[in-house]
């Protein structure tokens, strides 16, 4: 393995804990040593942002909203991540009975083909700007195939940590980075807290765990991408998939922060949130008004999904309470059949996370959720690929046929 060059990596910028408000020089930790609240990246409120025009004239990446992003100085690692389609679906939009609807295509992110190459982009930036030279994660699947891609071509070796049970596909893909991927015997929230533990015993960047606060701000761009597509015009409703939660409560840190920029205007976008019904505490929380989230044991084969005590679960509840949005869960066979209507209605094949995303939407339609007048993104999350065999080849009639004329005629014909 080669070392990372040192060439002019970007500062991470300060942190300060958002409980008691003590300030921290950059440093790879997540968590307030004075009260153990949560640290966030703190921006200069005085730096210079960028004008639609300005942003327009940028490279379509996630660094083209770099202000935004908690560095100073430019970014060397990752710049190719980011502005997937917004891809108008006027068919879905038909069967939801809503007035317009857009999916937020990131089954096609680069380089991993879903959403976790944002979050990875900037936490592998901040891992060598605070000059840590390995890379690390406690993944559900999609982590641990961008954080070994992200790695491998950063030239930084990688541990990657996932529950025994995760999708062979996805344990292939991270492994043919050369990351060493360990699968351990229990849940997400068995390697979560066993990450925790390897932060305090080596100094590793571990992407979701020590480098959070960085991590985390990857997916505000997401809300970014969203406006800047719509024509710097905000959607009324976004549906987004929650598993720690982190992704749903940076879509409304995202979203407020165009306001305040003063980039697009209106009211923010009602925050919807989606679980499988076998790994839904944070949903659940929100259907029966709990002020606080009951961890669960996940039992179901949306495994990205799959975290039964979401580290960000009550911002998650706090984004869709403050802005009237609501959450559900669906079955696994829901979530199966939704992978189909999304894909015939749109051609976009997701993986069971969009599954998920799209059997909840269409759930919170039926409810009464979304009206005529509504403007709804769904963001779907990562490629279908990643989990084939949640689609299982038996549902389809596929037959095979002789290569004569009259044999496939009849096929056609019947
Ligand atoms: C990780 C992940 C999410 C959301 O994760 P959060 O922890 O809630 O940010 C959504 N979809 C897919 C496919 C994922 O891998
Ligand atoms: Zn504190």
């Amino acid at each position: 393995m080669t070392v990372a060059s040192v060439e002019v990596s970007p500062q991470p910028v300060p942190l300060a804990c958002g409980h008691c408000g003590v300030t921290h020089a950059p440093v790879a930790q997540a968590i307030c040593p004075e009260c153990l609240g949560p640290l966030e990246p703190v921006y200069d409120p005085t730096r210079r942002l960028p004008s639609r025009e300005e942003i327009a004239s940028r490279p379509p990446s996630l660094w083209r909203y770099r202000e935004w992003l908690p560095f100073q100085g430019t970014p060397v690692h990752s710049l190719d991540t980011g502005f997937t389609p917004l891809v108008e679906a006027p068919r879905l939009a038909d069967l939801l009975g809503v007035g317009r609807l857009w999916i937020k295509n990131d089954t096609v992110t680069h380089p991993t083909l879903s959403f976790k190459d944002r979050v990875v982009a900037t936490a592998i930036n901040a891992a060598v700007g605070l000059g840590l030279r390995t890379i690390a994660c406690a993944s559900t699947g999609n982590l641990a195939i961008a954080v070994g891609a992200h790695a491998a071509r950063a030239g930084l070796p990688a541990w990657v940590l996932v529950p025994e049970t995760l999708e062979p596909a996805k344990i292939l893909a991270t492994a043919v980075s050369g990351a060493r991927v360990l699968r351990i015997r229990g849940t997400y929230d068995d390697v979560n807290r066993l990450c925790a533990q390897l932060a305090d015993r080596y100094a590793w960047g571990i992407v979701n765990v020590n480098l959070r606060p960085y991590y985390g701000e990857g997916s505000k761009t997401v809300a970014f991408e969203i406006a800047e597509q719509l024509g710097w015009r905000l959607p009324t409703a976004v549906v987004a998939p929650m598993a720690g939660g982190s992704l749903l409560s940076k879509l409304h840190k995202g979203f407020g922060e165009i306001r305040e920029a003063g980039l697009a205007g209106g009211p923010a976008p009602r925050l919807y949130g989606a679980q499988a019904a076998g790994c839904a505490p944070i949903a659940h929380a929100v259907e029966t008004g709990a002020s606080r989230i009951t961890p669960v044991v996940p039992k179901t084969i949306a495994r990205s999904l799959a975290i039964g005590a979401p580290a960000d679960g009550p911002r998650a509840i706090h984004a869709i309470r403050s802005t009237g949005g609501w959450a559900g869960s669906v079955s696994d066979p829901e979530l199966i059949e939704a992978i189909r209507v999304l894909a015939e209605h749109t051609g976009i094949f997701a993986e069971t996370a969009g599954g998920v995303t799209t059997a909840v939407a269409l759930k919170l339609a039926q409810a009464g959720r979304f009206g005529p007048a509504d403007e709804v993104v769904l963001c779907i999350t990562a490629h279908g690929l990643k989990t084939p065999d949640a689609v299982s080849p038996d549902q389809f009639d596929i037959p095979t046929v002789s290569s004569r004329l009259g044999d496939v005629a009849k096929v056609i014909e019947a």
